[in-house]
């Protein structure tokens, strides 16, 4: 088991970066999504880019990438926070194409990226299209117009381990051999192949990688799976779907039965239940009102 995030910083050069391996947290959202081999590759992709993006938050908070589309990929949701905890949910409207093109997996999609602080704070959202196509270019062309800090991302996932690499040119001095420095990180990080990424060790890859380079590493960052749903939160929906609503599924199906999006935990509501959730009169739906 790995679900670690290595940070790293250029000693002498204005430029960071991170690894991330997931193996456990990945395998246990494909394990509860069951999608076909394209969609859970792009789930593993999402589930690493918001590790990488949620290491850079400068405060506690929550990070959900949305990636929405008319396409075959109708929608990818993964969300993650400081804390380390991490889901994932994907709707498809049929099997992808085999290109592995984003722009054709996800046809006129944007991909969203909210920051939600802990504390009281305004939540931020950028929008980018994935003209680029993939999660990849679409996360740098989301750097370029939301943090203006040129930022270089690589991804991969297959089968039980998903990867990323990130690398970023700080604010800093920004003279001339900052910026030789920043074009030598991204040219020595391109060599990077997807397997060395999943696979390699996160020092001995930063040490192939830039072997002339003098690279401070940090002690990693745990991730790992975590779902946020609860009896509570599918009381709340089931009660915001209004009582006529769930007294007709009871009587067609005997019982009404929720499963989270994220973890496929089922949540069984049977005629007693659903008696209590509307028995406040403050909790009866709006539909249940009469109307005199
Ligand atoms: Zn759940």
């Amino acid at each position: 088991m790995s679900d670690r995030l290595h940070r790293f910083l250029f000693e002498h050069a204005d430029v960071r970066g991170e690894v991330v391996q997931l193996d456990g947290a990945f395998t246990e959202v494909v394990s509860r999504t069951r999608h076909e081999p394209a969609v859970q590759r792009l789930i593993g992709e999402g589930l690493a880019a918001v590790a990488l993006l949620s290491a850079t938050l400068k405060y506690p908070g929550s990070l959900t990438l949305q990636l929405q589309s008319d396409g075959p990929l109708g929608l990818l949701l993964v969300q993650g926070g400081t804390g380390g905890g991490l889901r994932a949910m994907a709707r498809v409207r049929g099997p992808l194409p085999d290109s592995n093109d984003l722009a054709e997996q996800a046809r006129g999609g944007t991909l969203a990226i909210t920051i939600q602080p802990e504390a009281d704070g305004e939540q931020y959202q950028g929008v980018v299209d994935l003209s680029g196509g993939s999660l990849a270019a679409a996360l740098e062309h989301y750097f370029r117009e939301s943090e203006q800090l040129p930022t270089r991302v690589w991804l991969s996932a297959e089968e039980s381990r998903a990867a990323g690499m990130l690398i970023q040119r700080l604010p800093g001095q920004q003279d001339e051999a900052d910026a030789d420095a920043w074009a030598r990180a991204g040219y020595l990080a391109a060599t990077v192949t997807g397997s060395e990424l999943r696979e390699l060790a996160p020092g001995e890859l930063i040490r192939r990688l830039f072997h002339e380079e003098d690279i401070r590493l940090f002690d990693p960052m745990p991730f790992r799976f975590q779902c946020r749903c609860s009896r509570d939160r599918v009381t709340a929906m089931l009660q915001g779907l209004g009582e006529a609503e769930m007294r007709e599924t009871l009587a067609e199906q005997g019982e009404v039965e929720v499963h989270c999006d994220f973890c496929n935990e089922p949540y069984r509501f049977d005629a007693v239940d659903i008696e209590a959730l509307f028995a406040d009169p403050a909790t009866r739906g709006p539909d249940s009102t009469s109307a005199h």
